[in-house]
């Protein structure tokens, strides 16, 4: 397997902002299902706090969805107060690329951050950016995407 997270969470708010530092990263895209929110559309406790201490400490951050409901992804950028695009394609590139033109920053000062192995880590890698893979915040509520979670798991025990 080609493609691998550079590092693993439980959660995004257990990223602390000298992390970044420490791998010189200077911008952070970030997923939305199963990282900032719950599929109920509930908020991860202690994201607010978290993206303050991120954007104080000097982090550009965007967010890059792959959803395809605009209000989902709306409501959620606008408490956070971070630009967002949906639909983004995630592995494909044009979400991450937009992200990548927001930030006005080289590829590899960008951390994607998301709970998808096949969306996130697979589209970080390809766009030569930094790949965080965090553990989803819900349970699948679907068969598909129990599958994918399987699949997921197969492809992470691999790569370690
Ligand atoms: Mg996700």
């Amino acid at each position: 397997m080609k493609y691998k997270p550079d590092a693993i969470f439980n959660k995004i708010t257990d990223i602390k902002p000298e992390f970044f530092k420490q791998n010189n990263i200077k911008g952070i895209i970030l997923d939305v299902d199963n990282t900032l929110i719950t599929l109920d559309g509930e908020k991860l406790i202690g994201i607010d706090d978290w993206v303050e201490k991120i954007k104080s400490s000097g982090l550009k951050i965007y967010i890059a969805s792959n959803t395809l409901k605009h209000k989902r992804v709306r409501n959620i950028a606008n408490e956070l107060k971070i630009d967002y695009t949906f639909w983004s394609l995630k592995p494909l590139k044009r979400g991450l690329i937009q992200g990548k033109k927001y930030l006005k920053l080289p590829s590899n000062e960008i951390a994607e951050i998301g709970d998808q192995y096949f969306t996130d880590v697979i589209g970080a890698k390809r766009m030569k950016m930094f790949s965080i893979l965090t553990k989803p915040i819900s349970p699948e509520k679907t068969s598909f995407g129990r599958l994918k979670r399987k699949l997921e798991k197969k492809v992470l025990s691999k790569i370690k």
